[in-house]
């Protein structure tokens, strides 16, 4: 990422802690060298709890809170703030239909992105119906809009099948876990502690086989002014991998949304 001001990053987030989770890094990363960042938090988690009593506004209003505080993280390492967008589609129902693709749409002719991060639509690793819908409504959108339109770069995260490693400050590690644990009740002090020690576990697996702190996302390339297709899985190895991932994330797609008569022009008003 250039070292320029006006260069727009765009992240899309399924719920409130998927950058912390997904793409730490590339945030900290682009609000340090001044970039003007944006992330776009597609669902209010209203079912972000276990706890029935907290379901609903309540939860949403503590996960709006927790967000902020993830974003005064940021602020404090970097002095650069991330402008946040949320996009108010219920928590598990975030839609694949017209109305969801018009929003990205929008957004992406609004903000001007120069670079978009997006969860993988296709080679995920977590099967989770809201992160598939928001990779595929990113991707979709990419795919409708003019070339002029186009950001310069796209990078998927939560994929298996990555082909890009960007290097990464090791000292960055603490500053990520820091933002994550700010969702509290999502994660708990402990399960934050063994974050930070595997993901620094991880880094320096990467740093003896490379000789770079380095972390890995799927570039999505262009094609004519359109996104390459995604290409069916062919390798026994990838082949395992998303059985792997698939029977870990334990949301199985049957249970994707379904639109209701209304939404789908079946009953008039
Ligand atoms: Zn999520």
């Amino acid at each position: 990422m250039s070292k320029r001001k006006n260069i727009k990053v765009l992240f899309f987030a399924p719920h409130a802690d998927d950058i912390e989770m997904g793409a730490p890094f590339m945030c900290l990363e682009a609000l340090k060298l001044g970039n003007n960042v944006t992330e776009v938090i597609m669902t209010n988690d209203e079912y972000g709890t276990k706890r029935n009593d907290f379901k609903g506004e309540r939860i949403k209003r503590v996960r709006i809170y927790e967000m902020e505080k993830a974003a005064e993280v940021y602020k404090k390492y970097t002095s650069n703030h991330i402008k946040l967008i949320w996009a108010g589609f219920v928590d598990g129902f975030l839609p694949l239909n017209k109305i969801s693709l018009n929003f990205v749409i929008d957004i992406i002719r609004k903000e001007k992105p120069d670079i978009i991060f997006a969860p993988d639509p296709w080679y995920a690793i977590d099967f989770h119906r809201d992160h598939l819908n928001t990779a595929r409504l990113v991707y979709f959108a990419l795919k409708r809009l003019k070339k002029s339109e186009l950001p310069k770069r796209v990078f998927f995260f939560y994929s298996f099948k990555t082909n890009i490693s960007i290097r990464i400050r090791f000292k960055d590690v603490k500053i990520a876990i820091e933002s994550m644990s700010q969702h509290k009740s999502q994660i708990s002090p402990l399960h934050s502690k063994l974050l930070l020690f595997f993901r620094r576990i991880f880094l320096i697996h990467k740093l003896i086989k490379t000789g770079a702190f380095l972390v890995r996302y799927r570039e999505l390339h262009f094609i004519g002014g359109k996104p390459e297709k995604h290409v069916p899985i062919k390798s026994i190895r990838n082949k395992l991998r998303y059985c792997f991932f698939f029977k870990l994330s334990n949301h199985p797609c049957e249970e994707l949304y379904t639109p209701i008569p209304e939404e789908l022009g079946l009953i008039r008003k």
